[in-house]
C-alpha cells in the first residue's frame, strides 16, 4: 500500500532497530530452523515474509532483500527496478517519469537512509536481480548465512 510504504521510510530509523532485533532472532533460532529443516519452512515462512513485507514495503519477493541499504523503501517498486540509484528521469518535484504520480523510489531510498543508522550503507554498489531467486524467503537465508558467518568467525578465533 503506497501510503504504508511511505510511512516506511519516514520511519526507516525504527524499522531498521525492529529488523536488526528480528534479525538477532532469526540467527539466535538457527539450531531450531535446521532441525526442523529450511526446504520445510520455506513455503509458511516466505508467505508471512510476503504477508508482512507487502504490507509495509510493497514487497514483491524478490528474495535478494535490500531494504537495509536503501533508506527502507523498495527498488522493485521501481518501474525500471533500477538497484542502484534512479534513472536520469526523475522529475523536478522528485516524482518518477514512468509513473508521474508516484516519488521516485530512489529519491524515497536516500531520504530513508538519512534517517539510519547505517544508511550509508546506499553507497554499496548493489548486485543485479537474479530473477532465478524470485519468491524466496530471504528471512530464512539471512539466519543461515548470518549464523555460518559468525560461527566461522568463532572458528578462526580460537
Ligand atoms: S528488495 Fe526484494 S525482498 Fe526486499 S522488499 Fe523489495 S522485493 Fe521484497
Amino acid at each position: 500500500m503506497y501510503i504504508v510504504r511511505r510511512w516506511s521510510v519516514r520511519n526507516a530509523r525504527l524499522l531498521e532497530a525492529t529488523y536488526d532485533a528480528f534479525e538477532r532472532f532469526l540467527v539466535a533460532m538457527h539450531p531450531l530452523w535446521n532441525a526442523i529443516g529450511y526446504s520445510r519452512l520455506e513455503r509458511p515462512v516466505a508467505a508471512v515474509e510476503k504477508w508482512v513485507k507487502s504490507f509495509f514495503f510493497d514487497c514483491q519477493m524478490c528474495g535478494q532483500c535490500s531494504l537495509s541499504s536503501t533508506g527502507m523503501s523498495c527498488p522493485m517498486n521501481c518501474p525500471k527496478q533500477l538497484r542502484n540509484g534512479p534513472c536520469g528521469g526523475v522529475r523536478a518535484n522528485g516524482n518518477c517519469e514512468v509513473k508521474p504520480e508516484m516519488r521516485c523510489v530512489w529519491v524515497e531510498a536516500w531520504e530513508g537512509s538519512r534517517r539510519m543508522k547505517n544508511g550509508d550503507a546506499i553507497h554499496s554498489v548493489q548486485a543485479a536481480v537474479d530473477f532465478s531467486l524470485a519468491g524466496r524467503s530471504y528471512w530464512l537465508v539471512t539466519a543461515r548465512e548470518r549464523y555460518e558467518q559468525q560461527h566461522a568467525l568463532k572458528e578462526t578465533r580460537a
